[in-house]
């Protein structure tokens, strides 16, 4: 009788096990399955911005790390069903994870290589260096809020990025350890470009920053710097963001 029961035990465990499993398996499925409408109809977004963006289509390498990387690891459990609508989502502390479409751009306009080191400044979840790590050898990100930065750091080490050198503090300043660095991408809305991110831009390096502020106007500034150190600036699309806070 006592090895009957046993047995019984184990067979539960077992099937609870398997139960577990497999909707954790259909869960993740379901989720790839919307992951691949989301990026089609950024591609489709990205054709009817055609004229801001200058360029017709979004890169493959793009596109294939936008289908890749888990957008639903990123966000507050709340919102995960929403995961893969292409629009901002709440994170906690007044701030957002960029619309999918805003963050597909933003890493296209940067044309990063492999071989490439780039920072990001507003770490806020995680997600979009997680995009630039799937694009690029080395990621630093900054956050200014601590609870959100250490949030982002376990977030991007639950979906396996663990070699994204994450911190808390202004980014406005950059990075100036890990300087300089091919790309940089800014996440929050500045009044004008921060002098000491263009410092920390590589000759032949390229920076993408909202500019403009809080509830008025605000463009997506592409910044260049050509190989003798010559920094030129273009003006793409228009945006909303929240805004690049900090003593500066
Ligand atoms: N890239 C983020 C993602 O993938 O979830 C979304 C970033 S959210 C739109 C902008 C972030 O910039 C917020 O988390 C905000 O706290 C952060 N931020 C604002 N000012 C900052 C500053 N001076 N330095 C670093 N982060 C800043």
């Amino acid at each position: 009788m006592k090895r009957v029961k046993h047995l019984v035990f184990w067979l539960v465990v077992i099937g609870v096990v398997l139960l577990l499993f497999s909707s954790h398996v259909i869960a993740e499925d379901d989720f790839h399955r919307q992951r691949y409408a989301l990026v089609n109809i950024i591609k489709a977004e990205v054709r009817e911005t055609r004229e801001f963006l200058n360029q017709e289509s979004l890169d493959k390498q793009v596109s294939d790390a936008l289908e890749k990387v888990p957008r639903h690891e990123f966000v507050p459990d709340d919102e995960r069903p929403y995961a893969y609508l292409n629009r901002p989502l709440s994170i906690g502390f007044g701030q957002t994870i960029s619309q999918p479409y805003i963050v597909a751009i933003m890493t296209d306009l940067l044309k990063l290589k492999k071989t490439d080191r780039v920072l990001e400044v507003g770490t806020g979840s995680g997600y979009q260096a997680a995009i630039l790590a799937e694009l690029a050898d080395s990621v630093y990100t900054i956050e200014i809020i601590e609870p959100l930065a250490i949030r982002a750091a376990a977030n991007l080490k639950r979906a396996g990025y663990n070699a994204v050198h994450t911190r808390t503090g202004d980014g406005y300043y950059g990075w100036e350890e890990a300087a300089p660095f091919d790309g940089i991408v800014v996440t929050a809305v500045a009044s004008h470009i921060p002098p000491p991110l263009i410092k920390q831009l590589k000759p032949g390096g390229r920076m993408v920053i909202p500019v403009g502020a809080q509830f008025m106007t605000q463009y997506l500034v592409l910044v260049t710097k050509d190989v003798d150190g010559k920094v030129t600036a273009r003006q793409t699309l228009p945006v909303s963001f929240v805004p690049l806070t900090g003593k500066h």
